[in-house]
């Protein structure tokens, strides 16, 4: 046994239903252990802004997390005052950004839902789109900003299943240079981690990025959606595991299976 680095997406891989939560524990103990015995590190990564990820907290037995990943990876947080979010990340981020701009271009569809504020962040301007318009509205709002000259990324990924609006998916516009994946890289760099000694855990379109960025051990839980269980199909490799195990136990399972635990 020795230390890594553990990354996990919170709403329906960390966090799922009740029955789950006997898991949750389990897997906090092990964790615990491994950080106290060997130096792991646990990161959360998550689509959340802080404002919702506290609001989790309060509801939910987590941990306190060596790293907090918040808004699909725009902002990193190192110190668990939560007050001001990494700053080299920040200004990485802010580099070809123009905030302004990507919101009055994306304001000329009418089947994009602006997200409520707490989900409106420097580095972030969050939709809602139903699953139909958005294969219309994505390509063109994509070659819009293209014309630009903006430097973006666009994330389209299921909603978690406590959220107040399930028909319709979560539609992020980025910086270039951001996601969970690249949030994850940055921090595997600053502890001096490899991708061998690091693990992702994740359950929806937003995680591709966590498993996508190079040979990090993946386990994708029972409960995934569609959107992630179709990319995993489609590039399988030995240092990805699809779980039977749903949520917490899909995690433990995944960690048995890759010899971390
Ligand atoms: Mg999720």
């Amino acid at each position: 046994m020795k230390a890594f680095l553990f990354v996990t997406d919170l709403d329906d891989t960390l966090v799922g239903d009740k029955k789950s939560l006997n898991f949750l524990e389990q897997l906090n103990e092990e964790l615990i252990n491994h950080r106290k015995t060997y130096g792991t590190k646990i990161v959360y990564a998550t689509g959340r802004s802080l404002t919702l990820y506290q609001q989790l907290i309060n509801t939910q037995e987590l941990l306190e997390p060596d790293a907090l990943i918040t808004a699909v990876g725009t902002e990193i947080y190192f110190n668990s005052n939560y007050k001001t979010p990494d700053l080299k990340w920040s200004s990485k981020l802010s580099i070809g950004w123009n905030r302004d701009l990507v919101e009055k271009i994306a304001a000329n569809f009418e089947d994009l839902v602006l997200q409520k504020a707490s989900e409106q962040l420097p580095f972030k301007v969050s939709y809602l789109v139903k699953e139909e318009a958005a294969k219309k509205v994505i390509p063109q709002l994509d070659n819009l900003l293209k014309k630009e000259n903006i430097k973006f990324n666009l994330i389209y990924s299921g909603n978690f299943s406590g959220s107040e609006n399930l028909e319709s998916k979560n539609l992020d516009i980025l910086p270039f240079d951001t996601d969970k994946g690249l949030a994850m890289k940055y921090l595997q760099n600053e502890w001096g981690h490899s991708a061998h000694e690091t693990v992702v855990c994740g359950d929806s379109g937003n995680d591709i990025a966590l498993f996508s960025r190079g040979e990090e051990r993946g386990i994708i839980v029972g409960n995934a959606l569609s959107e992630l269980r179709e990319w995993y199909t489609a590039n399988k490799t030995d240092y990805r595991y699809l779980a039977k195990s749903f949520y917490a136990e899909g995690i433990l399972e995944g960690l048995r299976h890759f010899q971390f635990i």
